[in-house]
């Protein structure tokens, strides 16, 4: 049985019934009616003003809303939330969401209501007077969806409330949202999931999903276990972000390099005005750059775990609320950053771990829409982050497992194939090349560099394994500095036998032999270089070793797709983006009108589809993804006023 919603009359379900039908007719939009129900896609897009449901999706909705358990596990931006807000509309009685991340609940509910959907959240921040109203609301099957926190489902006042509400209207469903927060090994273990099992277990016959964007095999048999779910289907999404372009480039002058990804993008076009994270490794750093890039006109702001809570919440409150705002973190900016438009993840020093990095450019583009994952890096933050691992006081075994993820890290950051290849590869993903990596879209010259590496590994022998990459350099360019003079490096036979490489190439050739570990800094001596034994086969000749040509300057990276990051497509002309800025202008009075991040208002990219469309009539409108009915009432007439024109 499909229950109306009654968030603003019964009016637009018709008149929306009918608008539906004529696309389904033109076919234009024609949704995988076959697989689902008709309930199901109707309020797909109905309420979500979706044209169609994304992967996995619909399979788990239709499992959900039959009354069975899944486990789903997708990555960041996959769209995890639908797969338990439709359902829990289309059962009767209220979904119950589980989720620990408190200062989301605010925002998801807001948005859901503006879809028209009666939802509501229960945690540590209402007031006694909201969780009376809740509650009441609850009781009298008044509710589609409810948010509460772990700890708030234990109490034993919220136990009686859903016993009643089994009784009376009924429990669409269980989600557990997070559900890796159950696995006593990660770093969001929660106590109160382990109790999840019981309370759910209270209802049988009430569906449960539980849902994570972590997808080790260990974490994975124990959210099946300790949730009680050992019976459940578990959907395993790829975790590839396609519309994230990976770019790296080695570091020189890293604030000039930002600057300049930051006014040309990867593309030409540019992150002015847009939403971005830079990652910096220390708390000084946040700092350093969130200046920097002020002085040039970008409004960044700094975020780490040493300022006081109210300025780290304000930050926060900034980026979500605002359009446009570039913060500048160490990871602790991390859990729960939920906000789809980030266009632009930068590394300026390389992340400790390939798990690190896959999260934090994770923060990229969840809309689905174009963005970059841009990282700069050179030998000296790995032979920091290795002196970091080794002088941190950990035990030797732990010492041993982060220097294989930062090796594992640097060959990534040297790959001279798809990176997302690499990327994936490393989580047990095979894939084909993506198209859409800085190596793709440039492939880089490989040369024979079997000699260039004889020389390198040869300098670092003869000067007695105990010098870093600078003074290794100096010696094959041969250049006679006062340290070169004192040691007589001047007299090796290895002395000025690599003129024909700048400084420049020779740091890269370097770079590499570390990343396939024929050179090792040793972190212990300031990072100074010794030869390892897969250098052997080299140094006698029985191997070749194929390296990257450096080139002088990055090089650009072709356009691989017809729209740049940001959802603009790549034909606009200055009217359009007139247009963009206007509808932007008014979606934000309107979020803040709301209380609400802009997003929740509308997406960027159903703002660029209007700017295409130029729609004139409600009907019109609905047809734009992103615009159901209810946000059509609400918003529509002003949008419409302002695409009419002056
Ligand atoms: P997750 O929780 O998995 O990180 P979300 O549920 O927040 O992801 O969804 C990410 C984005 O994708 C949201 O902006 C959401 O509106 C959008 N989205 C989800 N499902 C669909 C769909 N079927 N069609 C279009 N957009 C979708
Ligand atoms: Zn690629």
């Amino acid at each position: 049985m499909t229950r109306h919603h009654r968030g603003s009359g019964e009016g637009w379900i018709r008149g929306s019934v009918v608008a539906l039908e004529c696309l389904l007719v033109t076919g234009q939009r024609m949704a995988r009616v076959e697989v689902v129900g008709d309930d199901a896609v109707r309020v797909l897009r109905e309420v979500f003003g979706f044209s169609s449901f994304r992967g996995a999706q619909a399979e788990i909705v239709e499992r959900t809303i039959a009354g069975e358990d899944s486990v789903v596990l997708m990555p960041t931006g996959g769209g995890k939330s639908l797969c338990y807000q439709l359902p829990s509309l289309v059962r009767p009685g209220v979904g119950i969401v589980v989720s620990p991340l408190i200062a989301l609940m605010h925002d998801q509910v807001e948005a859901l209501r503006l879809l028209g959907v009666r939802a509501s959240y229960w945690n540590s921040t209402s007031s006694d007077e909201e969780v009376y109203r809740t509650r009441q609301a609850l009781r009298s099957g008044e509710l589609d969806l409810l948010y509460v926190a772990p700890e708030r489902l234990l109490t034993p006042s919220f136990l009686t409330t859903l016993d009643e509400v089994a009784d009376s209207g009924g429990i669409a469903l269980f989600a557990i949202d997070e559900a890796h927060c159950v696995s006593a090994w990660g770093h969001d273990f929660r106590p109160e999931y382990l109790r999840i099992a019981e309370i759910t277990s209270r209802f049988p016959g009430v569906p449960r999903i539980a849902l994570t964007a972590t997808a080790d095999a260990i974490t994975r048999r124990e959210i099946h276990q300790r949730l009680g779910l050992t019976e459940a289907r578990e959907f395993v999404t790829s975790f590839d972000r396609p519309n994230i372009r990976y770019v790296v480039e080695e570091k020189n002058d890293v604030r000039a390099q930002l600057l300049r990804f930051l006014a040309q993008g990867d593309d030409g076009e540019g992150f002015r005005g847009q939403t971005g994270i830079v990652y910096c490794q220390s708390r000084k750093r946040t700092e350093e750059f969130a200046q920097l890039l002020r002085d040039n006109g970008y409004d960044a702001i700094a975020y780490h775990a040493g300022m006081h809570g109210d300025e780290r919440s304000a930050a926060q409150q900034r980026f979500r609320r605002e359009d446009g705002v570039v913060v500048c973190a160490t990871i602790a900016f991390g859990m729960g950053i939920d906000k789809p438009d980030v266009r632009f993840v930068a590394h300026v020093d390389i992340p400790k771990s390939l798990e690190g990095y896959y999260q934090e450019t994770g923060r990229a583009g969840r809309d689905g829409e174009p963005s970059v994952a841009w990282m700069a890096y050179g030998l000296a933050d790995v032979v920091a982050q290795s002196q970091f691992i080794s002088g941190g006081g950990a035990s030797v075994e732990q010492q041993r497992v982060e220097q294989m993820k930062l090796d594992a890290m640097l060959g990534y950051a040297e790959a001279a194939t798809c990176r997302r290849r690499v990327l994936l590869a490393y989580f047990g993903e095979e894939s084909g090349d993506c198209g859409n990596c800085d190596t793709c879209l440039s492939p880089p010259e490989l040369y024979d560099a079997t000699v260039d590496t004889q020389k390198a590994l040869s300098a670092v022998i003869r000067t007695g394994q105990r010098f870093g990459a600078g003074h290794i350099i100096d010696v094959l360019r041969g250049k006679k500095t006062a340290k070169i003079e004192s040691w007589n490096h001047h007299d090796l036979p290895t002395f000025g036998v690599g003129v024909e490489l700048s400084d420049q190439e020779w740091r890269s050739v370097i770079r590499q032999l570390v990343a396939r570990g024929l050179l090792s800094p040793d972190p212990s001596r300031m990072g100074a270089l010794t030869v390892t034994e897969k250098a052997r086969p080299v140094l006698e000749g029985r191997e070749t070793v194929m390296l990257r040509r450096m080139t002088a300057t990055p090089a650009r990276v072709k356009k691989a797709r017809a729209s740049s990051p940001g959802g603009a497509p790549a034909d606009v002309t200055d009217d359009d983006r007139a247009l963009f800025e206007v509808l932007r202008a008014e979606r934000r009075a309107l979020a803040d009108a709301e209380g609400v991040p802009p997003y929740v208002v509308f997406p960027d990219r159903t703002l660029w589809e209007l700017v295409a469309a130029r729609p004139q009539t409600p009907e019109q409108l609905l047809a734009v993804n992103g615009i159901g009915p209810v946000k059509a009432e609400k918003y529509g007439a002003r949008f419409l006023e302002l695409l009419s024109g002056p």
